[in-house]
């Protein structure tokens, strides 16, 4: 039986504890704040995506980096185990579109209560308001940690799950990464991921607010592509959020320092170009005599008009059946093609995750053990481990957790 501590009390470090507290050893849970899981309780606004109820093999393909890391995590913890635990702890969960899973009760909270009965049931003692400075090792072995109020914590084994730099509120302030280095450790470069763009258009703040559904997304650097893809979101005061632009932030991740990217909505994106003048045009001829700006109101959502009819190049007050034929055409090309110019992303503090983080290379894949300092273990989004939205990046949290608890010996 060893004497464990695990640093921070969010998805991972919950997991290790428990985990560590089930093959019977002794384990401190140390949370810099006053209560556990801030972080979990904004997830999923509010609702905690907890996992993602696709085939095991599929969790790779959804993880961004490093993916090979996670086999033994993804296999010795699986989306299925996880469903698994949270439903034989009494907390019963539904699968939404895209397999999404959640607690049933739509409550984030109810995802952390279930996860405070079981530290109690294995008996982890948890302190909270304790906030770890350091770590001591002597020898290349961990001896314990050092807290900001001046004591020492003595342990055969530490697990840092401290989580990464986004939301700093929640807790997540980096100080694993410091931890990490300071004992050794490479930390890759961190940027926020999961995030915003803003966009250079002024007239952007017109559409503060609009939703868009059932869209594309195509964002492009000099006529290569480099995102394609259908369906949700949102206008920002400063430019464009939602679920597609959140992914489509970890896929041009690399382009940070080459902004502007040029991208374009296809507004219609179920109808070619030609079925769609000819959609219009029928509209048109149904309202010859009106202006145009009142003949296009059926098309799209009341916010959006103003803003696309000034870009059309057409008066709002020209009659329709004054709108020549190669008006009409740059018009269908614009809702095609509705184009935007993103010209940097939003920073840590509306970040969903951090990327980058402790170098994989340094850390033992099956056991989650650091192969500089024995004893040390990480878990959770501490690591250079980063994954789409849909409850991945939760999972990467349950399961290094797990496997970090369960690989002390
Ligand atoms: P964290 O949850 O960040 O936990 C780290 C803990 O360590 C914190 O409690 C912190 O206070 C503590 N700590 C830090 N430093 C110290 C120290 N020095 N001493 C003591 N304690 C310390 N992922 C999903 O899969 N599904 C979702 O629905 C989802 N929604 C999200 C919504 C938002 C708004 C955000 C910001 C993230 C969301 N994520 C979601 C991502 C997910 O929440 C994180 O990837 C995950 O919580 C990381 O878990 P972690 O345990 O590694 O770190």
């Amino acid at each position: 039986m060893s004497k464990v501590i695990v640093i921070g009390g969010g998805a991972a470090g919950m997991f290790a504890a428990i985990q560590a507290a089930e093959q019977g050893h002794s384990v401190v849970l140390l949370e810099k704040n006053e209560k556990l899981g801030k972080k979990i309780y904004i997830t999923g606004k509010g609702r905690c995506n907890i996992t993602n109820a696709c085939d095991t093999e599929e969790l790779f393909q959804n993880v961004m980096r490093n993916s090979k890391f996670l086999y033994s995590a993804f296999y010795t913890c699986s989306n299925y185990q996880v469903m698994d635990f949270f439903e034989s702890n009494g907390l019963p969960i539904k699968t939404e579109r895209g397999e999404r899973v959640f607690p049933q009760s739509d409550h984030s909270s109810d995802v952390i209560a279930t996860l405070q009965r079981v530290l109690k049931k294995q008996g982890v003692t948890v302190q909270l308001h304790s906030e770890v400075k350091k770590l001591k090792i002597e020898d290349g072995q961990i001896k314990g940690v050092l807290l900001k109020n001046g004591s020492f914590l003595e342990a055969e084994r530490v697990i840092v799950a401290t989580g990464g730099c986004s939301y700093i509120t929640t807790g997540s302030t980096g100080d694993g990464y410091r931890f990490a280095r300071e004992v050794g450790h490479t930390v890759t470069e961190l940027y926020p991921a999961l995030v915003p763009f803003e966009t250079e258009e002024s007239w952007i703040k017109e559409l503060q607010g609009l939703s868009l559904k059932n869209v594309s997304v195509k964002i492009e650097k000099n006529g290569k592509v480099l995102y394609d893809a259908f369906g949700e979101m949102l206008f920002t005061h400063y430019g464009v959020s939602g679920p597609l632009l959140l992914s489509a932030s970890s896929m041009v991740n690399d382009y940070a320092d080459k902004m502007p990217l040029q991208m374009s909505i296809d507004l219609k994106p179920a109808l070619e170009e030609e079925q769609l003048d000819k959609r219009i045009l029928r509209d048109f001829e149904e309202n010859q005599n009106r202006q145009f700006k009142n003949a296009v109101q059926k098309l799209f959502p009341a916010k959006m008009i103003p803003v696309i009819i000034r870009l059309s190049g057409i008066s709002p007050e020209k009659k329709v059946n004054e709108i020549t034929k190669e008006e009409r055409q740059q018009f269908v090309k614009l809702i095609k093609a509705f184009p935007l110019t993103l010209s940097r992303f939003r920073d840590f503090n509306e970040a969903i995750i951090t990327r980058g983080g402790v170098s994989v290379k340094e850390v033992n894949p099956s056991t989650m053990e650091s192969k500089i300092v024995k004893g040390l273990y990480f878990a959770g989004e501490v690591l250079d481990l980063d994954a789409l939205t849909g409850g991945f990046n939760l999972q990467i949290a349950w399961s290094t957790g797990y496997l970090a608890g369960n690989s002390i010996e």
